[in-house]
């Protein structure tokens, strides 16, 4: 397995969040991570980033540990977080976003930049616009592109649909599809479980800090219970 997450505990300022989660993610695989408001997914992805504070249990990484606190370090061995709130250099250019992301490569064999505009076609148009003077869809795909730039091995995506127009969410979703392809990983987290759920191959349903289901996303889509509880019954 290329991520191992073995009954984490995590939280802030000794405030656990997660209560003992397990989930792993293999090579070239999707995977998903659903649940409501505040179930702890965006913690998740933060923890496994070495941005929160671990209490007990283990994350390893390719087999090394991830501790709290190293996040650069942790990117730099192909472990990269797109953050919710995108966290783009916004008054720098597309072109300019997408070469402070290569500078995480390391030598690691990756996406060029011409891949990465062939794959977000509307970053090559702007390729000299500010980020911040892009729109909400675009600016997710940037910060998807600048992620790749650095090479990921692993690429965690936290709500990539927030704020999204339906058809701009499957734009998104075909480009997770195309990553896949190349034989990068990729953990996303969503809220809206109907799509992602058929983009992923398993997911993992939190509730309350903890993972209540997990499986074959397609199994998954199927079931009751998430049915009653995410896609409205
Ligand atoms: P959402 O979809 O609303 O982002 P989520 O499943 O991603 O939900 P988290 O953002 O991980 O949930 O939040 C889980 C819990 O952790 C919530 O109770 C939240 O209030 C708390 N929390 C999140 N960030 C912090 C923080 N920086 N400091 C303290 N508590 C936090």
């Amino acid at each position: 397995m290329l991520l191992e997450v073995d009954e984490l505990r995590a939280g802030y300022h000794g405030l656990e969040i997660l209560h003992g989660l397990s989930l792993t993610v293999g090579e070239a695989e999707v995977v998903a991570i659903v649940g409501a408001n505040g179930a702890g997914k965006s913690t998740t992805l933060k923890a496994l980033a070495g941005e929160v504070r671990q209490y007990g249990g283990a994350v390893r990484f390719d087999g090394r540990p991830v501790g709290h606190g190293r996040s650069h370090l942790v990117a730099r061995r192909g472990l990269m977080l797109v953050p919710e709130n995108r966290a783009l250099f916004g008054s720098l250019t597309v072109e300019d976003n997408l070469r402070m992301g290569s500078w995480g490569r390391r030598g690691r064999e990756g996406f060029s930049e011409a891949e990465v505009l062939e794959l977000f076609p509307i970053l090559r148009e702007r390729r000299s616009q500010r980020a911040e003077t892009m729109s909400g869809g675009q600016q997710q795909m940037l910060a998807i592109a600048r992620a790749l730039m650095g090479a990921p091995r692993l690429l965690m995506l936290d709500e990539p649909s927030t704020g999204l127009s339906p058809k701009l969410t499957w734009d998104v979703f075909h480009a997770v599809h195309a990553i896949r392809e190349r034989g990068v990983s990729v953990l996303i987290v969503e809220q809206n479980a109907g799509q992602v759920l058929k983009l992923a191959d398993r997911a993992y349903v939190l509730e309350s800090g903890s993972v209540a289901l997990e499986g074959e996303a397609v199994a998954l889509a199927d079931d009751e219970r998430i049915r009653a509880a995410y896609l409205g019954g």
